[in-house]
C-alpha cells in the first residue's frame, strides 16, 4: 500500500532474533545486548500471522536479519514457510556467513532468493578489532558456499574511516566472479554514533584510482536504495547505501519487524505498533491489520540524522532492530 508520501511499501526487514556471534563495533558491544528471553521473541507461527496479514497490505518481499538470522534454530523452515505464503515474491536473507557452510543447503531448498554477507575487511587482524572475534576464516567459508549455491549474492561493507580499512580489497571480489559489493554508510543509530561516515565520493575515487573509470549502471539490482556502478573487467557490480550523502527517503519502500514483534516504519524512530501485544491479547486478523496500515500511513518523511534536535530518536541497536 502506499503511505502519506505516495511511497509504495512493499518490502519488510524481519529481525529474527537480537543474539549474534560476532559483536561488530559499530553494532554491538563486547558483552552483546541484553538479549530478550525466549517468550519475549515473536514465534514463527507469529510471524507468518504477521507476514500473511501483510501480504494484503502489498507486502511482497521479505528479508530475514538480526541479531544474526543463522544463530535462531530453524532458520530456513522459516524461510520455505515465507516462500509459500500467496504474495511472497521474494525471500532474502542478511547474515554475517559464519554459520552458512552449516545450513546453505537447507536454505537453497527452501528457495531463498538472494544473499548479502556482511563483511567489512579482508584483514585478519582488522577483522578481529571490527568485529571482536577471530572468525573471518568461517566468514570466507561462508561466502564461498554461497557463491557455490548459484543464489544471487552481495557483500555489504561498512566504512568505517580507518585508514587500514582494505576497502579495495573487499571490492576486488566483484572483480573475477559475480558478485555484487556495496558500500554502506555508517548510520548515527546505536553504536554506530560513535563512528563518522566515509563518503560515496571518496570511495569512488579510491575505485577510479585503483580499478579505471567508474559508469553508473541503471540497473536494479535489488529491493532497496542501492545504485550501482560497472568497473573495467569486473563481473559484479559495487554499490552505495549511502543513507546519508544521498539520502534516500523519498523513494523508501520498507518497514520492520524487530524480534520483539515490534512493527517499525523508520529505521531512526520509535514509531510503530507493538504487534506482538496485539497478538497475544487475542486480537483478530483485522485488528491486526489495522494496525499494521496506521503505522504504514503515519511512516516518517525522512530521517534527520544531520539534525541535532531529533524527537522519539530510536533507541536501540542495530542488532536489535535488524539493520
Ligand atoms: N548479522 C547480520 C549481518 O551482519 O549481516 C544481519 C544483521 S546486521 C544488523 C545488518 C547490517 O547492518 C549489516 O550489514 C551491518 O554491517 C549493518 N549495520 C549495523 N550497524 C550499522 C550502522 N550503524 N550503520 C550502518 N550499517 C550498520
Ligand atoms: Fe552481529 Fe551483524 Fe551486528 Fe555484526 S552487524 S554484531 S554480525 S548483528
Amino acid at each position: 500500500m502506499k503511505d502519506e508520501f505516495a511511497r509504495n511499501i512493499d518490502y519488510l526487514r524481519i529481525s529474527v532474533t537480537d543474539r549474534c556471534n560476532l559483536r561488530c563495533v559499530y553494532c554491538m558491544p563486547e558483552e552483546g545486548v541484553d538479549c530478550a528471553s525466549h517468550d519475549d521473541i515473536l514465534r514463527y507461527d507469529e510471524i507468518l500471522r504477521i507476514c500473511r496479514g501483510l501480504t494484503g497490505l502489498g507486502i511482497r518481499k521479505v528479508k530475514l536479519t538480526g541479531g544474526e538470522p543463522l544463530v535462531r534454530k530453524d532458520l530456513p523452515w522459516l524461510a520455505a514457510r515465507l516462500k509459500r505464503l500467496e504474495g511472497i515474491e521474494k525471500v532474502t536473507l542478511t547474515t554475517n556467513g559464519i554459520l552458512l557452510p552449516q545450513y546453505m543447503d537447507e536454505l537453497k531448498k527452501a528457495g531463498i532468493d538472494g544473499i548479502n554477507i556482511s563483511l567489512d575487511t579482508l584483514d585478519p587482524g582488522l577483522f578481529e578489532q571490527i568485529t571482536r572475534r577471530d572468525r573471518l576464516k568461517e566468514v570466507k567459508e561462508g561466502i564461498e558456499a554461497a557463491y557455490r549455491s548459484g543464489i544471487p549474492l552481495k557483500i555489504n561493507c561498512v566504512p568505517l574511516g580507518n585508514a587500514k580499512q582494505d576497502l579495495m580489497e573487499v571490492a576486488a571480489l566483484a572483480r573475477e566472479r559475480k558478485i555484487h559489493v556495496r558500500f554502506i554508510e555508517m548510520m548515527p543509530i546505536g553504536y554506530g554514533k560513535q563512528f563518522t561516515f566515509l563518503g560515496e565520493g571518496e570511495i569512488l575515487q579510491m575505485l577510479e584510482d585503483g580499478f579505471g573509470a567508474v559508469q553508473p549502471c541503471g540497473e536494479q539490482l535489488g529491493n532497496g536504495p542501492c545504485h550501482y556502478y560497472s568497473l573495467p573487467g569486473f563481473c559484479g557490480k559495487i554499490g552505495f547505501i549511502s543513507a546519508i550523502s544521498h539520502k534516500f527517503c523519498s523513494g523508501c519502500n520498507r518497514i520492520r519487524l524487530t524480534s520483539q514483534g515490534f512493527l517499525k516504519a523508520c529505521l531512526q524512530y520509535e514509531t510503530g505498533c507493538d504487534l506482538r501485544k496485539l497478538l497475544r491479547s487475542g486480537a483478530s486478523d483485522e485488528v491486526i491489520l489495522q494496525a499494521a496500515e496506521e503505522v504504514i500511513l503515519k511512516k516518517p518523511k525522512g530521517h534527520q540524522f544531520l539534525e541535532r534536535e531529533i524527537r522519539e530518536e530510536e533507541s536501540h541497536s542495530m542488532a536489535q532492530i535488524g539493520g
